[in-house]
Order: C-alpha cells, then sequence, then structure tokens
C-alpha cells in the first residue's frame, strides 16, 4: 500500500455542526486554508436545535447570511403561562401572558429555525469559497502535536491522520441525552451513539499537517478525548421526553410558547414551523427515576396529557421524538498545547436544551474563537507571546460564560417546580441572560479598561457601554443617503475593528473641530496611519466610523478629515463610514445616543473588536488611548 497523501493547512476544524460551520465562516474571503472533517455522510439532515436568539442572529448578519435566516425563520412573539387552578379544581388555567421582548434589544428576542436550514445557510456561504474544503464521511484517528515548534508563526505542528468513515446511521448531536431513546418516524434511525463505527473497509486516506485544530465534534469530542480535556460537572435528576408532533388539540395557547405548570409537573411546549410543536415533557416514575432508555413514546404522551388536561392533546403526524437525562457539564480546559488546539459548542458544555442555549452558545464560542484565528492566521499579530495571549483570551472569555450557563441551567431546571409569583418574574429575568445579554468578558489585551482603572465600578458595571460587553445593536441612518441600519448588520465579519467615534452634535463648532483633529490624527499618526487607512492589497485592519448627531444637512461628508470617507482608486469614496442619529424616512428615529446613554455635548469612542464586543471605551478624542488599545493588541 503506498504511504498516505499529506495535505497542509492552516486550520483544521473538526465537526461540520453549527459550531464547526460558524467558525469556517470567518475565513472566506481570506487565503487561510481551512479543511473541515466530518464523519457523517452530508449535511445534517434534521438536527434537534431551533431557536436562535437576536445575538445569534446578529452573528448571520456578519456573516451576510441574516436575510437568509430571517425569511425562513417563525418569530416568537408571546410566552403564556399555565398553572393549577387556585380554586381547588382540577386541570390547568392561563395565568398570564408576557410578551417574549427584551426592551434592550429593540427587536425580536427569539426565532425558530431548524438546525438543518440553519446549518444550510452557513454551509452554502462557504462552499464557494476556494480556500475552504470540507469532506464528509472523514475522522481522524490520530493526532500528533509537536510542542517544540508551537511557539513559531508559520509552523505546522499539528500533525492529523485521516480517514474515510462508512457509516450505516447518521448521529445525533447527543449533547444532553444519555441512554437516548431517538426515534424519527420518516424511518431514518438515529442511534444515539458515537456515529463513528470504521468498517473494515475504512483505511487512513489522508495525513494533514496544521498550524491549528479545532474540535467542534459535539458532546462525544472524539478531540476532547485526545487533548486529555475532562468534562465536569454531573447528570441532573431530570428526566424529560422531546416530542416534535403536529398536535390535535384543544389547548388554545397551542401556538405560543407556553409553560404548563401541573402537579406532575411543567411541559414547555414551542410552536414550530409546519404546524409542529415542540414539547419538553418531564417524565415520572414514582419516586424511582426512569431510565430514559425504557421509556416510550406513548409513555411520554400520557404525561403530557395528564398535565394538559382538561385539553386534550392527540397525536398527528410525528417529525421526531427522544428522551434523555440531563448532563450539565463544562470542560476543565478550552485549548490545549499552547492554544493550538481548541475546544468549541458542545465538545466542552452541555446542558438542558430547554432553554435552548446549546446550538447559540456553539455558534458563539467559534464567533468569539475565529477572529482571533483569523487575525493570527494573516500574520496580523506581532510577536508569539502576543498570539498566545490573543487566543488564550477564547478560553478566559468563553468557559466562564459556559459555567455561568450551567448555574442559570440548574436554576432553571428547578423553576420548573417553583411556585407561580416566582416562576413568572425569573422567566423574564431568564429572556434577558439567554438572549447573553449579561455576559462581560474579563479585562485581556482584547478588553481594556481606562488607563488607571484596575476594575469596573458598580454603576458601570450595569452600563451596556462597557469594555467586555457586546456592542449594543442601534438604529441609525447612513449621513449620505438617509438609508436606515442596524449598526450590527453593518459590522460585517470582516476581520476588521473598528474605532467608532460618537463624535456629538458636530454641526456645533467645537464639536466640529474636534473630530476634524481626531481624524488628522487617526489618518497621520505613525502607529495607526497604516492600521486605519486602506492598503493597495487588503483592507485595513482598523475602519474608522463616526456616528454623529447633528441634522444631515448641516454636515458636509467630504468636507471631513479622508480616514472618514476614504478614497480609493477602484471604487471612489467610501460613503458608509459616517452615521447619524436622526429620524428616518420610513423607519422612524433609532434614538441611538439616548439608549446608549451617550451625553450629545459629550461624546465618547468605543474600540469594536471583531466579534462586535466592546475593547476599549474612552473619551470622545482620546487618541492615545486608541493607540495604547492596539499597542496592547500588538497587532499592524
Ligand atoms: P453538534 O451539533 O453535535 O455537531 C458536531 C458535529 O461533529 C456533527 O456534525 C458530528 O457528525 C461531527 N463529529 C462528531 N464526532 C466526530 C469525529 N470523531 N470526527 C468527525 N466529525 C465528528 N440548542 C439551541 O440553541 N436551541 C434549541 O432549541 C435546542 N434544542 C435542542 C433540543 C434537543 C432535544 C437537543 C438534544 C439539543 C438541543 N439544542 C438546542 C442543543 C444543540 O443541538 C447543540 O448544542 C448544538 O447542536 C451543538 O453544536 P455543535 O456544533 O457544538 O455540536
Amino acid at each position: 500500500m503506498s504511504p498516505p497523501a499529506s495535505t497542509k493547512v492552516d486550520l483544521l476544524i473538526v465537526g461540520a455542526g453549527p459550531a464547526g460551520l460558524a467558525l469556517a465562516n470567518w475565513f472566506r474571503g481570506t487565503n487561510i486554508k481551512v479543511l473541515i472533517v466530518d464523519k457523517k455522510p452530508g449535511p445534517t439532515p434534521r438536527g434537534q436545535a431551533e431557536g436562535l436568539k437576536s445575538t445569534t442572529n446578529e452573528i448571520f448578519d456578519s456573516y451576510g447570511i441574516g436575510p437568509q435566516v430571517t425569511a425562513e425563520s417563525w418569530r416568537l412573539e408571546e410566552i403564556a403561562c399555565w398553572g393549577t387552578r387556585k380554586d381547588g379544581g382540577e386541570g390547568i388555567v392561563r395565568e398570564q401572558v408576557i410578551p417574549d421582548r427584551v426592551a434592550e434589544l429593540g427587536k425580536p428576542r427569539e426565532t425558530m429555525l431548524q438546525q438543518s436550514r440553519v446549518e444550510h445557510h452557513m454551509l452554502h456561504n462557504i462552499l464557494s469559497h476556494d480556500n475552504i474544503e470540507i469532506r464528509y464521511s472523514t475522522a481522524p484517528i490520530s493526532v500528533d502535536v509537536d510542542t517544540s515548534c508551537v511557539h513559531e508563526a508559520d509552523t505546522f505542528p499539528v500533525s492529523v491522520s485521516l480517514e474515510k468513515v462508512t457509516t450505516n446511521t447518521n448521529t445525533t448531536n447527543g449533547d444532553t441525552t444519555n441512554g437516548t431513546n431517538c426515534h424519527a418516524t420518516n424511518g431514518h434511525h438515529i442511534n444515539g451513539q458515537n456515529g463513528h463505527q470504521p468498517n473494515e473497509h475504512d483505511a487512513p486516506s489522508d495525513m494533514i499537517s496544521a498550524k491549528y485544530i479545532v474540535g467542534c465534534d459535539g458532546a462525544r469530542s472524539w478531540l476532547r478525548k485526545q487533548l486529555d480535556v475532562s468534562l465536569e460537572g454531573d447528570l441532573t435528576d431530570s428526566v424529560f421526553g422531546v416530542v416534535d408532533l403536529v398536535p390535535k388539540s384543544n389547548f388554545p395557547d397551542i401556538r405560543r410558547v407556553c409553560y404548563l405548570r401541573a402537579a406532575s409537573g411543567t411541559i414547555l411546549l414551542v410552536p414550530r414551523s409546519n404546524k409542529e410543536v415542540r414539547m419538553y415533557i418531564p417524565v415520572e416514575s414514582g419516586t424511582a427515576l426512569p431510565d430514559p432508555k425504557d421509556l416510550t413514546f406513548d409513555r411520554v404522551m400520557d404525561a403530557a396529557r395528564k398535565i394538559i388536561a382538561p385539553y386534550t392533546m392527540e397525536v398527528g403526524s410525528v417529525s421526531w421524538w427522544s428522551a434523555y437525562r440531563v448532563r450539565q457539564r463544562v470542560g476543565n480546559h478550552f485549548s490545549r498545547l499552547n492554544e493550538r488546539a481548541f475546544l468549541v459548542g458542545d465538545a466542552v458544555h452541555t446542558h438542558s436544551p430547554k432553554a435552548g442555549q446549546g446550538m447559540n452558545t456553539s455558534i458563539q464560542d467559534a464567533y468569539n474563537l475565529g477572529w482571533k484565528l483569523r487575525l493570527t492566521l494573516r500574520g496580523k499579530v506581532r510577536s508569539s507571546g502576543a498570539r498566545q495571549d490573543l487566543l488564550r483570551t477564547y478560553e478566559s472569555e468563553r468557559r466562564p460564560v459556559a459555567l455561568d450557563l450551567i448555574a442559570f441551567d440548574k436554576g432553571f431546571l428547578k423553576l420548573f417546580a417553583a411556585p407561580s409569583a416566582q416562576f413568572d418574574t425569573e422567566i423574564l429575568q431568564a429572556l434577558k441572560f439567554t438572549t447573553g445579554l449579561s455576559i462581560r468578558y474579563p479585562p485581556s489585551c482584547a478588553v481594556q479598561l481606562p488607563k488607571g482603572i484596575e476594575q469596573l465600578g458598580p454603576s458601570l458595571l450595569k452600563a451596556d457601554l462597557v469594555p467586555g460587553k457586546r456592542l449594543p445593536d442601534f438604529r441609525v441612518v447612513y449621513q449620505a443617503d438617509g438609508v436606515p441600519t442596524w449598526m450590527h448588520k453593518r459590522l460585517s465579519a470582516t476581520g476588521q475593528f473598528r474605532v467608532m467615534i460618537f463624535a456629538g452634535d458636530i454641526s456645533d463648532s467645537t464639536a466640529s473641530k474636534r473630530l476634524h483633529d481626531v481624524g488628522k490624527y487617526l489618518g497621520e499618526s505613525k502607529s495607526l496611519k497604516h492600521v486605519v487607512m486602506p492598503q493597495s492589497e487588503q483592507e485595513p485592519l482598523v475602519e474608522v466610523l463616526v456616528v454623529h448627531c447633528a441634522e444631515r444637512d448641516l454636515v458636509d461628508l467630504l468636507a471631513l478629515p479622508e480616514v472618514y470617507r476614504p478614497w480609493s482608486d477602484e471604487s471612489g469614496y467610501d460613503f458608509w463610514r459616517v452615521f447619524a442619529d436622526v429620524e428616518s424616512v420610513h423607519d422612524g428615529h433609532g434614538k441611538a445616543y439616548e439608549r446608549l446613554e451617550i451625553d450629545r455635548q459629550v461624546g465618547c469612542t468605543v474600540v469594536v473588536r471583531p466579534d462586535g464586543y466592546i475593547g476599549a471605551v474612552l473619551e470622545v478624542d482620546d487618541v492615545e488611548g486608541v493607540e495604547r488599545y492596539f499597542e496592547g493588541m500588538n497587532v499592524s
């Protein structure tokens, strides 16, 4: 037999689920060579996840697939809470209907789209890029990292041998499941095992040398085991059936998200497309916990009918059902081997699916890691130490998110058995948490606190415009043509930082001079000029944007310093960098300054990272603060 061929790639991604595909999307339009391998024979035919939080939809916007995803998605607008009757009678009654809304977002909090469609859009977004290759029916069988050269930028320390996989099954996410019965009525059987079943025809098919390897290979991650990462946490005492079906029911809120709380447990009901609903149904078995393997569909539905009574629930078509016992676990490391190997998504955290967090968190992990790898692989980070510092922030930023998620999940599961009043208030708080608005990454090279400040004080901790938090989204209009846009839609995933100058009312001469001075400095400063001004061969590392609140016709865009409207010989002026916080022709006033609590006279400057999180908040003319940020990042 001839020796296996060897291929060199910059990045090897194991797993083409939500996390792997989200990660790969960062490398579109670059010359970074990415190989994704997945043991399944082709794209996910169905998948379990559905709920997309608005912060995940912002990621899709930045990848340019937001419109397609939104067009197919189902919006969730209301949550109905049902409980036992207070008059001692039997059955459940509606207690209240809560808007499914988080005021700070100003847009729908959650939409529903089946995992396979979400993956479809991410997959199709990368297929036309020659630098990204995806191989199905392929799995790694060994990995070796040469630690002697991990500090040098252009080395390929990761060696992996791949093999072709012949599977007679498809894989389940397996994330929260344990001893699962996973069934589909369309004749497709999902066996809930590791899926990878090499047969006698399997043979090493390729040797890969890579600079970095990332395991996006789900809850039973192969790479996690190779890296000796252990999961901390345990099985819960919650056993649930989950059913996707067309219900034939006289229950009046069947098309709303519902919490149905009866003496025998709480059902979470979520409407889906195609007249289907998903129900998470607690299953009890006297005092002993049932083994999910022993549960039958009829038994799960009997438990559901008991809770929903006196309303009826007959079964129309069933597209999928399963039973599981929740595991709540987090990996003790998210990166290994001097930040040459990473784990993302379900590979490093699992929890109950009921808060709809798994797919969202997996995509958001990948989004966090992707820009750091992109910057590193494009040679933008100057030293080996700085590269490692930056890549280390993946673990320091995302592991606490996973730990918080598990803590939340524990409370959320208990909440299902809590008294009504507590339940209702906590559900409202949960809406905010699950949207990701409370995430704040700790200080690091990428999250810098104001000079002389070691820790954020209580008032700043509560504010939204704070280093380490996601830039709150806001709607403004383009100075050039009055077209309204949400800011995150404008922040496409190009790998660029944005220096966003909230210049205030620049029809006032003081504010106008300040903006001019800042622009001149940024465009001419020795340390910043080459990162903010367009270079001939590639986009600059930093885009400078202006958000003012003057009347538009009092502002002359072309009279502003060049850095705010650079010229290129190919396409003339860049008209898409200056925005006004004013009334738009059709969509009203976004009130950005008010929403962000920025003083219209004072303004401020915000350094926004490529992932839309805030790197620094500075005084509006603190150009040295801007320099300090990029020096701290050690990028050029
Ligand atoms: P996975 O989706 O598991 O993808 C891993 C990929 O790696 C797969 O394609 C697999 O084939 C591949 N792979 C595995 N091992 C190997 C190997 N050795 N070699 C090569 N390839 C390999 N999340 C939400 O956000 N919202 C929801 O509403 C929601 N509902 C859920 C309902 C249920 C019943 C369940 C069980 C989960 C739900 N989740 C939900 C969770 C969500 O499905 C997962 O968190 C999400 O799919 C994780 O994405 P991932 O890419 O990390 O892993």
